[in-house]
């Protein structure tokens, strides 16, 4: 079923989570592992990241090093299927602009509809960890409106090969939303532009990147809402668990925390610590969230679901 419809459907906050393919060469009970604790808040949809290529370099018999080419995360397609076999739950893959060109892309759904995959979230993605910009394949996408554009030209029975009749897909499309902006975009407003060129493009839906002030997710909705962007808006929290998170998450995320958590996170002395302020802040925001209608609560485990559980046992 549709995220959309799900959210149509409900008058009550849903409860979603996301999570990461495991390290290549983990089993699928990884997977499995991460969501079992997670299934008695009855989430209606579960979102797999996709991780693109990365280079390093190994030295080879003569000295000399060769660039090569590896994905330490493959499996998101596969992950998905599992999950909707496994638990009867609908999976989002994350689907990326970066490494695929427009054929690739239009093969990939391809699969999905054919697994009876029913949305995506679709992304530009990340430069690759060792270029310091996004470089797009050069057949493929350079914004997440263009490859909006084509799964919902696909929606519309139109694929890149058009010389044959093609059978419409059906798919729900969502789209990455930024409260604090995202980190290239000149500032929000040229933010807001190029978020309404997804929605227009076919995005029914927005899944914000995470926050530790509810009032700039409150703030964000009332300028997209001022923009003529119509689509749920469903907010991104991740709790804190580490006492590396403190600096990682501001530093990879572009995000700020309030002074009320960063006083707090002045006081950890262990990871535990941060653990425990990074439960009870999520409980806070999620309880602000729900009481102010929010269509759904959508957690990032990055691959541990403890303080997840933790947070919806208090909420869901
Ligand atoms: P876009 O919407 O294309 O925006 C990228 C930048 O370009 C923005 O600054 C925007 O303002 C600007 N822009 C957009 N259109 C134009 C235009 N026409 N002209 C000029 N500028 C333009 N990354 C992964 O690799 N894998 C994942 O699984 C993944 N999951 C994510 C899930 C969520 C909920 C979020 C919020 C992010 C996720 N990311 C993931 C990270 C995401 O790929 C990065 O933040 C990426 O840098 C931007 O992706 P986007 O889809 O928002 O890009």
């Amino acid at each position: 079923m549709k995220v959309t419809d799900y959210i149509k459907n409900s008058r009550q906050t849903l409860f979603s989570f996301e999570i990461l393919p495991p390290l290549k060469g983990k089993s699928i009970q990884s997977i499995y592992d991460g969501i079992d604790p997670l299934i008695e808040f009855n989430p209606k949809f579960v979102n797999v990241t996709y991780h693109r290529e990365e280079y390093v370099y190994k030295e080879q018999e003569n000295g000399l090093l060769e660039k090569v080419s590896i994905r330490k995360r493959p499996g998101t397609v596969g992950i998905c299927a599992a999950i909707m076999n496994k638990y009867k739950v609908d999976a989002v893959p994350h689907l990326i602009c970066g490494g695929f060109s427009k054929e690739e892309t239009e093969n990939a759904l391809i699969d999905l509809q054919f697994l009876g995959i029913d949305n995506v979230l679709a992304l530009r993605g990340d430069p690759i960890k060792t270029e310091n910009a996004f470089k797009a394949h050069p057949r493929g996408h350079r914004f997440a409106s263009e490859l909006i554009h084509q799964v919902n030209d696909m929606n519309e029975g139109k694929y890149c090969v058009d010389d044959i009749k093609m059978a419409p897909t059906d798919f729900c499309i969502g789209a990455a939303g930024y409260p604090e902006k995202h980190f290239e975009a000149m500032n929000l407003k040229t933010d807001l532009i190029h978020l309404k060129k997804k929605v227009e493009a076919g995005a029914s839906y927005i899944v914000t990147q995470m926050f530790f002030d509810n009032q700039k997710y409150f703030a964000f909705v009332q300028a997209c809402r001022d923009f003529g962007i119509d689509v749920p808006i469903i907010p991104g929290l991740k709790p804190i668990r580490s006492l590396n998170h403190i600096t990682f998450l501001p530093k990879f995320f572009h995000i700020d925390y309030p002074e009320a958590l960063s006083n707090e996170l002045l006081k950890c002395k262990t990871n535990s610590d941060v653990e425990q302020v990074g439960i009870e802040w999520g409980i806070q925001q999620s309880k602000e969230l729900i009481a102010q209608n929010v269509p759904c609560v959508h957690y990032y485990t990055m691959s541990n679901s403890d303080a997840v559980k933790a947070i919806a046992q208090n909420i869901f």
